[in-house]
């Protein structure tokens, strides 16, 4: 590609709209450009680096035996509601309708057209295993799009459907997606690592996800320092305290706290530890407001909590008014003690004793609150996130902290979406069963941003070969000025292209520094400068992207290291 034909516009400043560093990098190397929020154009550069994910991604698809098909992005809403989830799925859903007001949406994944589909072509068990893929268009209205192509609201998904006939079947087709999956982030280049997940809105039992890890992430993992558990918090379990509760030592008491409104107000009016204190989060239920009481020091994990019997899903905080009439008091002053509704206890409160806590009455707690005495005996459950330090729940070691942004995941459905849309075939006794299902999807679009945040400097991008834009630029110095440099270069470019790299041909009339520091930002790895200088020596000058001197080489040895 000749650059003075790519149309490519990088920019100098820093876009005050992007908080992270890859989005920060696709604007200004011009992979992309914003058209609303959430809706980004991909630019000719930004196509270049798509085109290469999606064909890994292909490659490996088809290696693992699974078949392209493409469905629409568009789906009738009767199919969402045979499932339910034209109403589960909630303002995530873009819906729209036809001239003929039929309902639509936009589709946010593909399980209930692929059941469709399922139902349709597949009769019989001998028609299974079978997995389709597709790399395509989803729309997901996100409450707060972010980070460019991070959490945009249209973005491209690779999305795979396994249908089996059997749970030996579907764990089969599972093991191999898994396979598929580490195959494809390892070609990419990427720093990952597999961890246990909630099923969320797609729904099923079994689930994992691929994180790439960076600072950056979204989502918090729990690993094991010991052995290879890991974990996103938001499922990663946390056990009962290991140690007998201590006997209660003080008096329950009923203290002045004035103006007291958090954790933290508390424990300095009480010279305390935030651990040594709980407090009393209020919920919307099934029928009226729950409490939910956990360590001061500890955090709320909602997708825990919301599966809890009687507690609404999705976990929605109870408003003022509500506290106000369950409880008469205000949050900041609540507490277990004398409470008229169900309350749910974690783990970890239970192992306390003489703790302090709201007395239900503004301005006022409770210090040497203790269990069995002044509380009921608790029965337990586990309703918050895991921290560093915890002991690993199912494995070996102590829980450590990293940060990872959600590249894949994989699911096992079962049968929840074939049971609810009839999809099933004939076993081999001839009876009709519901087909076993898995889905499988990779965030194409995702992954740039991903890539982004494991490989850049200050400079600009420092892409993960296989996936770079460009495999090599040449930069010619004085190109306007010297035919000698010219023939050269141009000698050189077809040379490269002939042997099949992606080429970009830095021909602008522009300063050298114009064209090393574009070279830089979009991080293209290999560079070649072509100079009168350089070839009256015989010689290119080479530089990696990712090294800090360049050195002189002749065009052999150059080519040589290209081809390497
Ligand atoms: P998240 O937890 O990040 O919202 P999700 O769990 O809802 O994602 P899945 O339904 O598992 O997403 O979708 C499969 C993949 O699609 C995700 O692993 C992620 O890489 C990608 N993806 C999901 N939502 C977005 C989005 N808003 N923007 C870009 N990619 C996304
Ligand atoms: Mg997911």
């Amino acid at each position: 590609m000749r650059f003075s034909e790519f149309g490519l516009t990088t920019l100098k400043e820093v876009p005050a709209e992007a908080e992270i560093v890859s989005h920060q990098l696709m604007l200004r190397a011009g992979l992309i450009r914003r058209l609303a929020s959430g809706l980004f154009t991909w630019m000719p550069l930004g196509v270049r680096v798509l085109r290469k994910i999606e064909a890994i991604i292909r490659e490996e698809m088809d290696r693992a035996g699974a078949l392209e098909l493409l469905m629409p992005s568009v789906h009738p809403a009767e199919l969402w509601q045979e499932t339910g989830r034209w109403e589960q799925y909630g303002p995530l859903l873009l819906r729209m309708s036809d001239r003929h007001d039929r309902e639509y949406c936009y589709g946010p994944t593909h399980e209930e057209v692929i059941t469709d589909i399922g139902r349709r072509e597949l009769r019989s068990y001998k028609q299974l295993p079978v997995n389709f893929y597709q790399v395509q268009t989803k729309f997901r209205d996100e409450i707060r799009p972010r980070f460019g192509v991070m959490r945009s609201r249209e973005f491209i998904m690779k999305d795979a459907y396994s249908f089996d006939i059997d749970q030996s079947g579907l764990e089969a087709s599972y093991q191999k997606m898994h396979a598929a999956y580490a195959a494809i982030f390892t070609r990419l280049g990427l720093d990952f690592r597999v961890v246990w997940a909630d099923s969320g809105e797609i729904g099923g039992s079994k689930s994992q996800e691929f994180h790439v890890i960076a600072d950056s992430g979204e989502d918090a993992i729990a690993y094991s320092d010991d052995d290879d558990y890991a974990s996103n918090i938001e499922s990663a379990a946390t056990l009962p305290a290991a140690e007998p509760r201590p006997e209660p030592g003080q008096p329950l008491e009923k203290i002045a706290t004035p103006g007291v409104r958090t954790i933290d107000d508390l424990c300095k009016l009480l010279d305390t530890e935030p651990a040594r204190t709980i407090k009393t989060l209020i919920v919307e239920g099934d029928a009226g407001p729950v409490a939910l009481v956990l360590r001061g020091d500890h955090e709320l994990n909602a997708v825990k909590a919301q599966k809890l019997d009687g507690v609404a899903s999705p976990l929605t905080m109870a408003d003022t008014d509500t506290i106000r009439k369950a409880t008469g008091s205000e949050p900041g002053s609540l507490g277990p003690v004398g409470l008229d509704m169900p309350v749910y206890f974690d783990h970890a409160v239970a192992a306390l004793a003489d703790f302090s806590c709201g007395a239900n009455e503004v301005g006022q707690h409770y210090i040497g609150v203790n269990f069995g005495r002044d509380l009921d005996e608790p029965q337990t459950v586990d309703i918050r996130n895991i921290v560093a330090g915890d002991p690993v729940p199912n494995g070996s070691g102590t829980v450590r902290i990293a940060r990872g942004i959600e590249v894949g995941h994989i699911f096992q459905l079962g049968t929840k979406y074939s049971e609810a849309m009839g999809a099933t075939v004939q076993d081999r006794d001839g009876n009709d069963v519901p087909m076993l299902m898995g889905c499988y999807g990779i965030g194409v679009t995702r992954i740039v941003g991903a890539a982004i945040e494991q490989g850049h400097d200050d400079n600009g991008i420092i892409w993960p070969n296989p996936i770079a834009p460009f495999d090599v630029v040449i930069v010619p110095i004085n190109l306007q000025r010297s035919d000698t440099v010219r023939a050269a270069a141009e000698e050189l470019y077809a040379q490269l292209q002939a042997l099949g790299f992606d080429v970009l041909y830095d021909d602008r009339d522009v300063r050298p520094g114009v064209k090393f520091a574009d070279a830089e930002l979009i991080g293209v790895p290999h560079r070649l400068v072509v100079s009168e200088r350089g070839l009256a020596a015989g010689e290119l000058e080479y530089r990696h992207r990712k090294d800090s001197e360049a050195r002189s080489l002749n065009r052999a040895a150059a080519l040589e290291l290209l081809k390497e």
